[in-house]
């Protein structure tokens, strides 16, 4: 019997929603850099926000999870320097302590908060967080970190690469399991999901994301934050249709943390989204939250919001229906053509920056480490390169 050649081991790219997807679509160049080298991004103060809310959310969920009796909200909260360990007489399910345990495993892994009014901040909006949401989503939380993931051809027509096939895979922060067509309004994040499918009857899953950044607008060209976030879900719900015994996806929910204690910059785009008219969310004129927005100036205190108000900015719901998840599975496909397609033209040009563009956009150029290597960082001109110095005759 002819024995052929051992063929090469097939082995899938993998990519994952948030970490490469998201983030090539953010700054081509910048994914290179950081990603595609493998190098860990020197400072890390973008990450450390959204994963300190992840952290404090995820421990205040099992702390209430493993707590009997129940115990109830709100939760206390004291602060302390994040050099002093919490006072013995904290409670356990004190947001202090919980955020001291989170803010030590985070730099242990070199990321720290920016500076003191970012911790502050981040210690604000966790705090509201536990207190506003848990009491909503907790009770509905049936997995909590649930890794989910499937193969699929990259889209966009031939990519002459590595493969035509990947690997997609992302963490799920929270699935909760609901009967639709129960009334029952108590229930925040219930009544939004109910709203948007009303027309479902029966047992389905919700998949819950927590962003740690105020609501998009709807139309943004340089950030299109609105449009990524509803991908991000609705390919979310596709891959957990392929989990082993996963039940049916109605929606997506999208939880911004920020509009629950918005700071100045948060405050000022939504005042702008106010004028252009650019957000789903925005207070009726003549109301107080229009009066609050309206009379607000930068510098000034801010604004005291409605709970309604800041709870709807707050719960994004995205229905799940198969047209809008292949529109969002075909936009990831061709996001991962394009990478592709990268990695070959650097393969045969055997340079990096032509080969992948740079997004050139002020605010992500400003907090980026790459930018004085970076060949055209925005705002300041076409490179913040060192020029060599002039060889001595
Ligand atoms: S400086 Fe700007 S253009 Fe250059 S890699 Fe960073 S984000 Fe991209």
């Amino acid at each position: 019997m002819p024995i052929g050649n051992r063929r090469l081991p097939l082995v899938l790219p993998r990519y994952s929603l948030t970490g490469d997807l998201l983030s090539f679509r953010r700054c081509p160049l910048q994914y290179r850099y950081l990603n595609g080298s493998k190098l860990p991004p020197s400072r890390p103060v973008q990450l450390w926000f959204g994963e300190f809310i992840h952290g404090v959310l995820e421990m205040s969920y099992r702390i209430w999870r493993d707590t009997t009796p129940r115990l109830s909200f709100p939760w206390p909260e004291h602060r302390a320097d994040w050099r002093a360990e919490p006072d013995p007489t904290w409670a356990t399910h004190d947001i202090g302590r919980i955020g001291y345990s989170v803010e030590q495993a985070l730099r242990a892994q070199g990321k720290s908060s920016r500076d003191r009014d970012a911790r502050e901040a981040a210690y604000r909006r966790a705090f509201r967080a536990v207190n506003d949401i848990g009491p909503h989503l907790f009770p509905l939380v049936v997995a909590a970190e649930e890794k989910i993931i499937g193969t699929r051809l990259v889209g966009g027509g031939p990519t002459q690469g590595r493969t035509d096939r990947y690997e997609l895979h992302g963490i799920v922060d929270v699935l909760t399991s609901l009967t639709l067509g129960m009334v029952d309004r108590s229930n925040l994040i219930r009544t939004a999901i109910q709203d948007v499918t009303s027309g479902l009857n029966g047992n389905y899953e919700v998949i819950v994301d927590y962003k740690g950044a105020r609501r998009p607008d709807l139309a943004d060209p340089d950030r299109p934050y609105w449009q990524q976030g509803e991908w991000q879900v609705l390919t979310y719900a596709w891959l957990r249709g392929r989990q082993p015994g996963a039940i049916p996806v109605a929606a997506g929910v999208l939880l911004y943390i920020n509009e629950l204690s918005p700071g100045q910059d948060d405050i000022a785009a939504m005042k702008r989204a106010l004028s252009s008219n650019n957000s789903d969310v925005l207070p009726a004129q003549g109301t107080a939250d229009w009066y609050a927005l309206t009379n607000w100036r930068p510098g000034l205190q801010i604004p005291a919001l409605t709970d309604e108000f800041r709870f709807k900015r707050t719960i994004r719901v995205v229905p799940v229906d198969q047209s809008r998840v292949n529109a969002a599975l075909s936009a990831f496909d061709s996001v991962v053509n394009e990478i592709e397609q990268c990695v070959t033209s650097e393969l045969v040009a055997g340079t990096i920056e032509r080969q992948w563009s740079p997004c050139g956009d002020e605010e992500t150029c400003n907090a980026c480490d790459c930018r004085y290597f970076c060949p055209h960082p925005a705002p300041r001109g076409p490179s913040l390169r060192p020029v060599e110095a002039p060889h001595a005759p």
